[in-house]
């Protein structure tokens, strides 16, 4: 059988990946926006502190973290790619120890069906501060050794080469859906038209104007996100820990003395990439207060990237009600690095008609059709 999947950002890299290790003939069609999530993402995973109570939300980021494990040694033995991915453990911050108690039972609670969140810790002021060197002297956090940072850019170019490497096909290009009298003739691509028993759309925040052409409504929203990337020369950050300080901001490093800082969550923006004078000073401000031990590193770029939201802030996946050939999945939101490589294994499942490991009536996908 004959896959396209359109857009590859870390859920259509997935997607076309375990198609094509599947033995599916795949072809992946990329645009390669400015904007996409995938190649701005942070790389933190790290679902279960999270005080986000929905429970379809956490079994699928529980379920993403833990598919690392698998999908981390498989594409290292596929491929020669580094894959970004290292288990550095993380730390959440806190200056109320009622805080930091609550969260410490909440993790020991969760780790009871989810072992990878591996040693929790509570880290005095000191272990704190080594566990991330430019850290204010002032806070106490809860340590799990399990979190993991990625870096998103590595792992979608990981998986795609794999699945070139199982054979697929991957054009750089727009594509557009072509339909006639209601039926899916197939996918119109740098002016040729290509014909497929399935079409899978992976397309982030641009699947809604992908598939308004053939007459559907497609709910999903953008958030912006601006990020800035520093650097502490002489410094080694390879194995710092990520650090989730008490507001939704985040630090975390990378190997040679790459410190990332972030994000904006911008509801109200033009549809654009520019780095904005408020969404910088937004990002250093609140990272600087943490980490006054930041004050020298070097501005390096600031990136920006598109979140996407679908109802409810849930993702879906399905078939696509009026389309029997047409598939897709989104709103990954701010947690499609975790979740995205398992949810494409997931799509891949669903579009081969395999059992799943996932109840998909929890992500029903005519929940975004209006
Ligand atoms: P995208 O990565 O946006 O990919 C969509 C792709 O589709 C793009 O390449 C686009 O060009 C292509 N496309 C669209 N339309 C077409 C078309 N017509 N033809 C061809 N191609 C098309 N998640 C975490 O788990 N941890 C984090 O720490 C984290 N940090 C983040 C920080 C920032 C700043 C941002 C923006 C996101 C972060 N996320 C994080 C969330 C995560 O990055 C996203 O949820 C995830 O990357 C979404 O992946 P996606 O494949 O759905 O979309």
């Amino acid at each position: 059988q004959q896959m396209i999947v359109i857009g590859a950002g870390i859920l259509g890299a997935s997607t076309a990946y375990h198609l094509a290790k599947a033995g599916f003939k795949v072809t992946v069609i990329d645009r390669q926006d400015a904007g996409q999530a995938t190649e701005a993402a942070a790389g933190i995973v790290c679902p279960w502190l999270s005080q986000r109570r929905n429970k379809a939300w956490y079994q699928l980021a529980k379920g993403g973290a833990k598919y690392y494990q698998q999908l981390i040694p498989a594409l290292e033995a596929e491929t020669d790619q580094d894959t970004g991915y290292k288990k550095v453990g993380a730390i959440s911050l806190h200056h109320d120890e009622t805080k930091l108690e609550k969260m410490i039972d909440r993790a020991i609670k969760r780790r009871e069906d989810a072992p990878e969140i591996g040693e929790i810790k509570n880290y005095n002021q000191e272990e704190t501060r080594d566990a991330f060197p430019p850290l204010s002297q002032d806070f106490q956090s809860v340590y799990v050794s399990g979190a993991a940072r990625v870096d998103g850019r590595k792992l979608r170019k990981a998986l795609l080469k794999a699945a070139e490497l199982y054979g697929a096909d991957i054009i750089h290009g727009e594509a557009f859906l072509v339909s006639e009298n209601g039926q899916l003739e197939g996918v119109k691509v740098n002016g040729e038209l290509l014909h497929a028993d399935k079409i899978i759309v992976t397309a982030g925040v641009w699947a809604r104007e992908l598939l308004e052409p053939i007459g559907l409504n497609f709910q999903v929203s953008a958030q912006k996100a601006q990020i800035a990337h520093l650097h502490i020369p002489d410094a080694d950050t390879s194995e710092w820990s990520v650090v989730q300080p008490p507001t939704n901001h985040y630090l975390l490093s990378f190997e040679d003395g790459k410190v990332v800082v972030g994000a904006t969550h911008e509801d109200e923006h033009p549809f654009n990439t520019n780095v904005t004078a408020g969404g910088v000073l937004e990002v250093l401000s609140k990272a600087l207060t943490v980490a006054p031990g930041l004050q020298a590193a070097t501005l390096v770029e600031t990136k920006v990237g598109f979140r996407p939201y679908t109802p409810g802030f849930l993702p879906v996946i399905g078939q696509v009600p009026g389309y029997e050939k047409l598939y897709a999945a989104n709103g990954l939101g701010a947690s499609g690095l975790t979740s995205g490589p398992y949810l494409g294994a997931q799509l891949a499942k669903l579009v081969s008609g395999e059992e799943l490991d996932i109840d998909i009536a929890l992500y029903n996908i005519k929940d975004a059709f209006r």
